[in-house]
């Protein structure tokens, strides 16, 4: 893949973690086979992920009631955000794959990368009204979560005690990265990393190593298309009446947020169709 960027951003504090090690697999893999690859490693970077006035430089366009996105949005397009969130931005700019390598924590990602997004991925940067979701600007780039659990697989079905993994990974792959135009990949995930056998563990290591060698030949998951919805503020962003009308008598829902209240497919968010 020679000329292809990526970017990992990890968000693990400590070196000795299995995250890293995820990290250091996807690295060495990537470039060996010609990827040009950047890590943010976001806790040796000592990466602020707390969202203040400081986030812009000059004087904010309305000092009375400081709107946290409109004034990012402004200082965007006039050049005057902070400088580590416009490094941040440079990176994303230039790559063309990005995986998020973290820790599951409380059911979504650690503070420190919501942090990240938060500051980072900001409006006119990375979306606007006119262009979110398949016309976001990040349409040609392709994203992924990758990250443990202290939880069995089995905890995270739709019969387990956590509950099923498909309806939090919708807020992070939906919300978020699809928001923003990416592709999103399948996840991947390695569950309950701590209490597995060291085997089990050297087995999830060879299985990443081997899914990145091929990681740009990969379909994207499933998205309902922008066209299937009113894209109007008059009509309200909701699927079109003969969307629904197709969809009558089906036993399971489109996606796991367009559910129509009806099952969702399974697996929807875990793997491409
Ligand atoms: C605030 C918080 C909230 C949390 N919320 C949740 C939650 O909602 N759901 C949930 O399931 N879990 C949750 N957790 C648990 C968390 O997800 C796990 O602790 C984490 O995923 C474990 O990953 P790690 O990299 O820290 O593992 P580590 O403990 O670093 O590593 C696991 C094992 O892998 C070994 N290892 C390291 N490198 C290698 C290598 N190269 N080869 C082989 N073995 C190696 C380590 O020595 C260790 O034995 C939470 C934790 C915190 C702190």
């Amino acid at each position: 893949m020679a000329g292809r960027k990526a970017l990992i951003v990890l968000a693990h504090s400590e070196k000795t973690s299995f995250n890293h090690a995820m990290a250091e697999v996807a690295a060495s893999t990537l470039r060996a086979k010609g990827w040009d690859v950047t890590i943010s490693d976001l806790y040796a970077m000592g990466f602020n992920p707390v969202l203040s006035q400081r986030d812009i430089t000059g004087p904010p366009k309305n000092p009375e009631h400081f709107v946290y996105e409109t004034e990012m949005g402004e200082a965007w397009k006039e050049g005057r955000l902070s400088s580590d969130i416009v490094a941040e931005q440079k990176k994303i700019e230039a790559a063309d794959l990005i995986i998020f390598q973290f820790p599951l924590q409380w059911l979504g990602m650690p503070a420190i990368l919501k942090g990240w997004f938060d500051r980072v991925i900001i409006q006119g940067f990375a979306y606007s009204v006119a262009t979110i979701y398949e016309q976001g600007p990040f349409q040609k780039k392709k994203a992924m979560l990758s990250f443990t659990t202290s939880g069995m697989e089995s905890t995270y079905s739709p019969k387990g005690i956590n509950g099923d993994m498909n309806v939090f990974l919708w807020p992070m792959q939906r919300g978020m990265l699809q928001f923003c135009g990416f592709q999103v990949l399948a996840p991947q995930i390695c569950y309950s990393v701590r209490y597995v056998t060291p085997e089990a563990r050297a087995q999830m290591l060879s299985a990443w190593q081997k899914r990145l060698a091929t990681i740009w030949e990969e379909k994207p998951l499933s998205i309902v298309p922008n066209s299937w919805f009113e894209m109007s503020m008059e009509r309200g962003f909701v699927l079109k009446q003969e969307v629904l009308a197709q969809q009558e008598g089906k036993k399971q829902g489109l996606t796991v947020g367009q559910h129509l209240g009806k099952a969702f497919p399974p697996s929807q968010q875990l793997k491409a169709p």
